[in-house]
């Protein structure tokens, strides 16, 4: 989850939203932090409504898109919606997200991972769906306490063909500012979001993909695993985990569920000491440390062969990873981060 190239600079843009003018900042992308001040326009971030039926819109963020789409996909008619983003592969759904503007969508459910983390279900208009690029992200805005907007990233675990409908896996950080906005969310309540940005392209010369996450860096390669267990011709995987407790594992039955099929090995590296109760599933390889040199190295041992590395995670982790596989001889074409 570090970005890894600057993305270009930012277009100044005059638009006129729903009879309101806003100063908007256009760019391809936002990964990762970015904050700037709302000021007068903060409470066009409130999450409880619409933002056209608040009466308000503006905002920006330095590195990413910030206006609300001019329209609204959240209400349209699918027919309107489709004439809007054209349709395409996938059954005929469409798209429903854009990503040089935020689009505001009601939270249908959320399910409980861990006492810190969610999975939260997002309603798309009928018969849209988000067709995100496997291991792309999309860009959340809110405002925080101060009323200033917060933008962060968060990767879709949903099926990109699934139809009404996107999931993200969010962890929810004591002082973290978007965390403190999610923790308020009530099903019925809309969100900001926009994209897909990024993503994964497939080399037909791949074999093998070794995944390396931590925490909820696993979210990005989910929906990378589903599409290659599922695809007989599609490379094997293997993927080393590393969470704090096993409770945090996700997504721990699908990832049983590949495993059983023969197509993913996987090793689960719990960093945080033993809870009561905490019992490893069957076929789960469970590791009470972190994710070492010569777990990478085991992992590298056939470079070459067509296999590549996505990794997946915090700064220290994707750091450590990377000189690991660089010392094993990997070549950087064949490290892709996330
Ligand atoms: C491309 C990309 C994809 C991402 N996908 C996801 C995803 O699918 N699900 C998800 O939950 N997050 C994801 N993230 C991380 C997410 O964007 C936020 O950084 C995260 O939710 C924390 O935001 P916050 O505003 O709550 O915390 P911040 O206000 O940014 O941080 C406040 C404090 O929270 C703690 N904190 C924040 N992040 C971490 C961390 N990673 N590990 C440990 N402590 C931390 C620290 O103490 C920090 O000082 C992704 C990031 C990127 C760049």
């Amino acid at each position: 989850m570090t970005a890894r190239r600057a993305p270009p600079p930012p277009t100044l843009t005059l638009l006129v939203v729903a009879g309101l003018t806003a100063l908007t900042v256009t760019s391809s992308g936002c990964s990762g932090v970015a904050e700037a001040p709302v000021g007068a326009s903060g409470e066009a971030f409130v999450d409880d409504r619409s933002p056209f039926s608040s009466g308000s819109a503006g905002g920006w963020c330095r590195r990413g898109p910030a206006a609300l789409c001019a329209a609204q996909p959240w209400g349209e008619s699918a027919a309107a919606a489709a004439a809007r983003n054209g349709s395409g592969p996938g059954g005929g759904a469409h798209t429903a997200l854009l990503p040089h503007c935020f689009t505001a969508l009601p939270l249908v459910a959320v399910t409980a991972v861990s006492d810190s983390a969610a999975v939260y279900r997002f309603q798309l208009p009928t018969g849209a769906a988000l067709r995100h690029p496997l291991g792309s992200h999309l860009l959340l805005r809110a405002a925080d306490a101060d009323g200033r907007a917060v933008t962060r990233a968060y990767g879709p675990v949903s099926d990109p063909r699934a139809v009404g409908y996107f999931e993200v896996y969010i962890r929810l950080y004591p002082s973290g500012a978007m965390s403190s906005r999610v923790r308020r969310w009530r099903v019925g309540q809309t969100a900001l979001w926009s994209g897909p940005f990024g993503g994964y392209r497939p080399r037909p010369t791949d074999r093998r993909l070794v995944l390396l996450a931590a925490g909820t860096g696993v979210a990005p390669l989910v929906g990378l695993m589903a599409e290659a267990v599922a695809r007989p011709a599609a490379p094997r995987l293997t993927l080393l985990l590393s969470v704090r407790r096993l409770q945090e594992v996700f997504p721990r039955r699908r990832l049983a569920r590949w495993a059983r099929s023969g197509r993913l090995t996987y090793e689960l590296f719990v960093t945080g000491p033993e809870e009561d109760g905490e019992r490893p599933w069957p076929g789960e390889t469970v590791t009470r440390r972190r994710i070492q040199r010569r777990d990478v190295l085991a992992a590298a041992r056939q470079p070459g062969t067509g296999t590549r590395y996505l990794v997946c995670g915090p700064q220290g982790l994707v750091e450590a990873v990377r000189s690991y596989l660089r010392q094993a001889g990997v070549s950087h074409r064949d490290i892709v981060i996330f």
